[in-house]
């Protein structure tokens, strides 16, 4: 029942087809059976969503509109908070963290009749590419289990890939939506900046930040925006726009649509199968009616180390305030209040998370504040401009996800360089704040997925979703499941 699309599984329970306890159990049983060796939660609810999904049914029961989410299993990354629920940003930190409250969105949802099953595995405060920087697990690829499932939200798209819940949520910085459902070949979402509310979500980069969904269909990515997004006062940056009807956008084709493929996201170096199966896919869009032309990022490039000041900056920032008194692990070894601080952080982060702290420490520091974080803002500028001027000639701007494939597990952890590369093509969209949608394409000769990334206007999810629902229905691609282990 858990490979069923979401929009399927709340028309059924809505009509009393099936009730949402057995489509719980259903997918509570293949958690139990297959996430063993897969490492995709971190925390699994039984007994809540057990509770969750009677709930919807008395719901039915009784007449009463169950939501447009009824009775439907999902998974969220476990920087979300949950009340009640251990909540741990994959942090030794926040390891025995209980949420007073729900994120925004994990309020949203349970008015809408999900059903929250668990809490997926991330990189540590959703720093990283590959969910290797976990202090609390490991996950591996559903499609290959010697390699990553990508990140940060590597857990979430590892359990939408395997059949384990038919929707998602993660959190995207810098590409930690996209880039595991990419890796696990899923339909991952990052909304425009605003879009969605932050509140209750562990922050990270608070200006670059966004919550967003994994599901296996566009159409069930549209269901679950329509669900979460809407202005909420408890994030001063959500916006007030209505929530569309974007299940709808599906239905409409392509004609009159106009595509740019920037040179800049296809370059030479660009691994060749990833660049030959987007150049596909954009020729599959142009046979359903779209114009294909060459635009310019020429800033685009830049994204890396801007982002990286940008993100790390505020990362500093925001990570202060787990210092053992206002928030996370106290050490017991310390002796005073100056080692309270000092051995609570030194042993509640890990390494990549204390070389982020340390990085933007330094950008924000005085005289080289200029220098480096002053001048990454300015360059930041540059790249939305670059965006805004595209859009003046084309609705759509497509390219690759990532500039690599899925790679094994241990390639990169010691060449954190390496690993940053990961986001060149996703830190974009993040820096100009612009919604982007990643989706399967023709898969690599191997096996693995390949993804094409599609970017819109601020607040044209309904143009990405549009895209990707008549590439689906044309191509199929996103059909494809990864193979059941032997048990
Ligand atoms: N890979 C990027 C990083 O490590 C993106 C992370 C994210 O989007 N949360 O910062």
């Amino acid at each position: 029942m858990h490979h069923s699309p979401a929009v399927d599984l709340a028309a059924a329970v809505r009509a009393r087809q099936v009730q949402a306890i057995d489509v719980v159990e259903s997918c509570l049983s293949a958690i139990r059976a297959r996430d063993g060796d897969l490492g995709a939660f971190l925390t699994v609810d039984g007994d809540g969503a057990r509770a969750a999904a009677r709930e919807v049914d008395a719901r039915v029961a009784a007449g009463r509109d169950p939501g447009r989410l009824a009775g439907v299993p999902i998974a969220l990354k476990d920087n979300l908070c949950t009340r009640g629920l251990r909540t741990t940003a994959a942090s030794r930190m926040l390891e025995a963290y209980l949420p007073p409250y729900d994120a925004h969105v994990v309020e949203r949802l349970r008015a809408e009749g999900a059903v929250v099953v668990g809490k997926t595995n991330l990189d540590e405060f959703a720093m990283g590419s590959s969910t290797e920087n976990s202090a609390l697990g490991r996950t591996v690829n559903p499609w290959r289990r010697s390699h990553v499932p990508g990140g940060s939200s590597g857990g979430s798209a590892a359990a939408v890939a395997a059949g384990l819940v038919p929707l998602a949520l993660g959190s995207d910085t810098g590409g930690s939506i996209r880039q595991p459902a990419a890796f696990c070949g899923v339909t991952g979402l990052k909304p425009t900046y605003g879009r969605v509310s932050r509140y209750g979500l562990i922050a990270f980069a608070s200006s670059l930040d966004q919550i967003g969904p994994l599901a296996r269909t566009a159409e069930d990515a549209a269901l679950l925006l329509e669900a979460i997004a809407g202005r909420d006062p408890r994030d001063p940056t959500s916006v007030d726009r209505p929530v569309e009807p974007w299940r709808s956008a599906i239905d409409r084709g392509l004609g009159g649509l106009r595509i740019g493929v920037p040179s800049e996201f296809l370059p030479e170096s660009l691994d060749p199968e990833i660049g030959a199966a987007v150049r596909e896919a954009i020729g599959a869009l142009e046979s359903l009616g779209a114009v294909v032309r060459a635009v310019d990022l020429p800033h685009a490039p830049l994204s890396i180390p801007v982002y990286y000041l940008v993100a790390n900056a505020e990362a500093s920032s925001n990570l202060a305030r787990f210092d053992g008194v206002h928030y996370g692990r106290r050490s017991s070894a310390a002796r005073s209040l100056e080692e309270v601080y000092s051995l609570s952080r030194s042993e509640g982060f890990g390494a990549e998370v204390k070389r982020r702290i340390l990085l933007g420490t330094f950008a924000l520091s005085s005289g080289y504040a200029e220098q480096y974080y002053v001048h990454a803002l300015k360059v930041r500028r540059r790249i939305r401009e670059d965006f805004d001027r595209a859009f003046e000639s084309v609705d759509v701007i497509a390219g690759p996800t990532s500039p690599v494939p899925p790679f094994e597990i241990g390639s990169k952890v010691d060449d954190p360089l390496a690993m940053y590369l990961c986001d060149l093509f996703t830190a974009p969209a993040n820096l100009a704040g612009v919604p982007a949608i990643t989706l399967p394409c023709r898969p690599r000769a191997d096996g693995l997925p390949n993804a094409l990334q599609l970017h819109a206007r601020p607040f044209e999810e309904a143009t990405l979703l549009r895209v990707a629902g008549a590439f689906q229905r044309a191509t199929g691609h996103h059909l494809r499941r990864p193979p059941e282990p032997p048990r």
